[in-house]
């Protein structure tokens, strides 16, 4: 008998026959002698639903004042998720409850709209299980340290499930989504894209984070640092199909790099739409000019990613960084108005029309030539890399978004990609 966590997506969720669906699955687990406790995410489209009567009444809910009533609506998609859930799997023949996040508790910060969890209190959750019942807690939410409701950030019910996973200790946290598993690149630009068997702890945060959308970055992190066994699979096969071969299906996120660094130096392709470009020209090459651009840009809270200074002539350099699209005319709008006259720069420009392309694998820190080769992928297809960044096992360009699908199918067809996998 194992403890086992399953979390089921909005898509999932969708409709009174699609939950029914879930709950039969999660009965053959709980009959099967496996202790369970379900986080479901809201019914697709609801949390969109949602903020969207709360926009409605306020554009802009930038006070913190108003994101608490954000999360005070947002979270209730969940709460009609879990209670639905629970009526599923009684009128299954289960003894089955559900549990609002601050009726567990999950403990957050008071960031509210992002909200970070601090500690989950399992006692309840383990009475209900040691009497025989499935346990359902609400993704996405929690409870602040003053009784307020928090959510935890688009996609957060994926961290919710790894949260309660790892504070349980459960053997598993199975992450069930409309797609079957995590593919070498989105298959819908790449229709060659193989499913991965597995894919490193590391790999998957890379690859969460430059923009797969397959988890919410956050549960990745979660699950590294607490090894939480996690998999990724379909929610479409029939419910009743065996709980061995569903327990091999999907992709498992590991843990053991040995094994992964013989098969492949590039795992997969990621890439993220999201970002705009900005360089200031003619910036006089000294110390503190860094600090100069962008200590006002994260003052105003702003995230920065990509940065590239040049070298310097004649006393003067090049300066370009990449931040979030939504940032950029607030961005453009800072620089013109204190950056530029403060710092004598000659120009501002920016273009919001990039995109990153990335190659993301363990094995790239064991192997030399690996970004070469992807240079010479984008070459021979005319694409022009305006930025390059690289970590230990990911190398990024930023090109123009037109080429975007381009490059990616290259750089997929570059790494054998095509073959990866099963
Ligand atoms: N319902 C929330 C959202 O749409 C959380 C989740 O689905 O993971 O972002
Ligand atoms: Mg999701």
């Amino acid at each position: 008998m194992a403890l086992i966590v399953h979390k089921y997506g909005g898509t999932s969720m969708g409709s009174t026959e699609r939950i029914r669906n879930v709950a039969k699955r999660v009965a053959k687990w709980a009959r099967a002698g496996h202790q369970m406790v379900v986080v479901p995410s809201a019914m697709s489209g609801e949390t969109n639903r949602l903020l969207g009567l709360a926009k409605e009444l306020s554009p802009e809910s930038t006070t913190p004042e108003l994101q608490r009533e954000l999360d005070m609506i947002a979270s209730t998609g969940e709460q009609v998720s879990v209670g639905l859930l629970a009526i599923a799997l009684q009128a299954e023949g289960m003894q089955a409850v559900s549990y609002a996040g601050w009726q567990v508790p999950i403990a957050t910060d008071m960031a509210y709209t992002k909200a970070r969890i601090q500690s989950i209190d399992d006692l309840r959750v383990r009475a209900d299980l040691a009497a025989g019942k499935v346990v359902i807690i609400t993704g996405f939410q929690g409870v602040d340290a003053n009784g307020n409701i928090t959510t935890l950030g688009r996609g957060g019910s994926d961290t919710s499930a790894v949260a309660v996973a790892a504070a349980m200790k459960a053997d598993e946290c199975l992450i069930f989504t409309d797609v079957d598993g995590v593919y070498t690149t989105d298959p819908r630009i790449v229709p060659e894209a193989r499913r991965l068997h597995t894919i490193s702890f590391e790999e998957m945060l890379e690859m969460a984070s430059l923009g797969s959308k397959v988890l919410q970055i956050r549960s990745v992190e979660f699950a590294g640092k607490y090894r939480v066994p996690m998999r990724v699979l379909s929610s479409f096969t029939p419910w009743d199909i065996p709980i061995a071969e569903e327990s091999k299906s999907g992709t498992l996120i590991t843990f053991e790099e040995d094994e992964k660094m013989e098969q492949a130096v590039v795992s997969g392709i990621a890439f993220n739409r999201d970002e705009a470009k900005i360089s200031l020209l003619g910036v006089p090459d000294k110390p503190g000019i860094a600090y100069a651009i962008l200590g006002p840009v994260a003052e105003a809270n702003i995230d920065v990613d990509v940065i590239i200074q040049n070298i310097g002539h004649d006393g003067r350099t090049d300066f370009s960084f990449t931040v979030h699209r939504n940032d950029y005319n607030r961005t453009m709008e800072l620089l013109k108005a204190t950056v530029v006259p403060q710092t004598g720069a000659a120009s501002l420009s920016g273009d919001p029309k990039i995109c990153k392309v990335s190659i993301v694998g363990i094995g790239m820190r064991s192997h030399v030539g690996v970004a070469s080769k992807m240079f010479c992928a984008l070459s021979e297809e005319g694409i022009n890399i305006q930025m390059i960044t690289t970590s230990e096992i990911k190398t990024s360009v930023v090109i123009d978004e037109k080429y975007m699908e381009l490059a990616v199918r290259a750089l997929h067809k570059a790494f054998d990609l095509e073959l990866a996998g099963e």
